[in-house]
């Protein structure tokens, strides 16, 4: 219709809404650096490490699927990628060193494997290197402080073999810190505790703050020099998880300089999904009081199937990705998804493809291109420059040689709590 056409051709010029392709361009720029994704666990926990059983070019007609292949890859805007070399909190004590020395393996050879997508970095440059020859710089992040047994030359060693960060406790409490999901042991870090971070500060290797008490969380920002990270952590202030970091924890970073790298997790994004879990625990708890575990799981299904459980959506990342923004600015923020260690993923964002969706989001609430840069990788980028900084300002010092025995007066050998 005439009238119709003539109310088109005078509407007043909108801005478009923003689109993948132009995130797509900024990623091209400044990469997508994600914080944790768990891959290797993938194929610990289902080949044994035989990487020839599980081709990584497409990995969607697994069952259960997987998040992360090298198809899904290219389309995620992900340029440097910290791969879990996770290691169980109950492999703590002789054999965790060996076990974490396999998963680097996998990494290794699974850069090896794929030439043309991966290659194995250890520094910020070589991030930005690999990411301009259009593949993913593929970074080692050790989960759990059990991995070293205890002592600082296999701290050292383990970087020498590339390990980047460590996050110094997994879900259980270690000989010398407190983790998040465990009964206060030691109030934070012992002596020992402190001088694995000096120690982590004198080689440059990354602090990752993720899975540790509050009380961990500020005694080492009380004696870290360089920036530490969350790699796969949100806000507890939204979401009331042992997880998630405390405002008074966040508060710190700005003087730290460190970066909170937000975790897509949905019990720790999703204060709905949160409760009901704890409500499931509950039931489980109550259950188990009058039956055995198949009557147990046998009921939990039924009571599933009566309370439906609430879902996490890519929005609440988002709002996960404001507060961090508004409670210290955006500086301090990064992306840890955690793909391929979670079994659900929060809706809109169901594997590493869907990566720029979320960054799409966050032009659509008015970040600028520089914001999402930042997010994206800019700050994590700076983190470990600056920790680089920090080590090579210590390059005097001499190698620390102190044993838990003589510090905390725990033998190593004992190290599970
Ligand atoms: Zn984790």
């Amino acid at each position: 219709m005439l009238a119709a056409a003539g109310i088109v051709a005078s509407a007043p010029a909108r801005a478009q809404p923003p689109e993948r392709s132009h995130v797509l361009e900024l990623l091209s720029e400044v990469p997508v650096i994600d914080g944790h994704n768990d891959v290797p666990w993938q194929y610990r926990s289902r080949v044994d490490n035989h990487l020839e059983r599980l081709d990584f070019r497409d990995t969607g007609e697994l069952e259960p699927a997987m998040h992360t292949d090298l198809v899904r890859l290219e389309r995620s805007g992900i340029g440097g990628q910290f791969w879990s070399v996770y290691v169980p909190a109950d492999l703590d004590g002789p054999g965790a060193a060996r076990a974490v020395l396999e998963q680097i393996d996998v990494v290794h050879r699974l850069a090896a494997a794929y030439p043309s997508h991966l290659e194995v970095a250890r520094s910020a440059e070589d991030i930005v290197r690999i990411h301009a020859r259009g593949r993913v710089a593929s970074l080692i992040g050790m989960e759990g402080g059990h991995s070293i047994e205890s002592s600082l030359a296999v701290l050292r060693q383990l970087y020498a073999v590339g390990a980047r960060y460590m996050t110094l406790t997994h879900s259980s409490n270690i000989a010398w810190a407190d983790s998040a999901t465990d009964d206060p042991m030691h109030g934070g870090l012992t002596e020992f505790g402190r001088q694995v971070v000096r120690e982590m500060n004198r080689l440059g290797m990354l602090i990752d703050l993720s899975h540790v008490a509050a009380s961990t969380m500020h005694d080492a920002l009380d004696t870290t020099r360089a920036p530490v990270i969350f790699s796969h952590s949100s806000a507890f202030a939204l979401t009331a998880h042992p997880r998630n970091v405390p405002d008074d924890v966040l508060r710190r970073l700005p003087e730290n300089g460190g970066v909170v790298m937000v975790t897509f997790v949905p019990p720790f994004v999703s204060e709905a999904v949160r409760a009901h879990g704890e409500r499931e625990d509950a039931e489980r708890d109550r259950l188990r009081q009058t039956l055995d575990e198949a009557g147990v799981e046998r009921e939990l299904a039924r009571w599933r199937a009566a309370h439906p459980g609430p879902e996490a959506t890519l929005s609440d990342v988002a709002d996960h990705i404001d507060h961090v923004k508004e409670t210290i600015g955006v500086d301090h923020v990064g992306i840890g998804s955690d793909f391929d260690g979670i079994s659900s993923t929060p809706k809109g964002l169901e594997d590493v493809s869907k990566i720029p969706d979320l960054l799409v989001e966050l032009l659509r609430r008015g970040y600028s291109d520089e914001e999402v840069q930042q997010i994206a990788g800019g700050n994590l980028l700076r983190v470990l420059r600056e920790a680089e900084r920090v080590a090579w300002s210590l390059s005097e010092e001499t190698p620390r040689d102190d044993l838990m025995v003589e510090l905390d007066g725990t033998p190593a050998a004992e190290s599970r709590p």
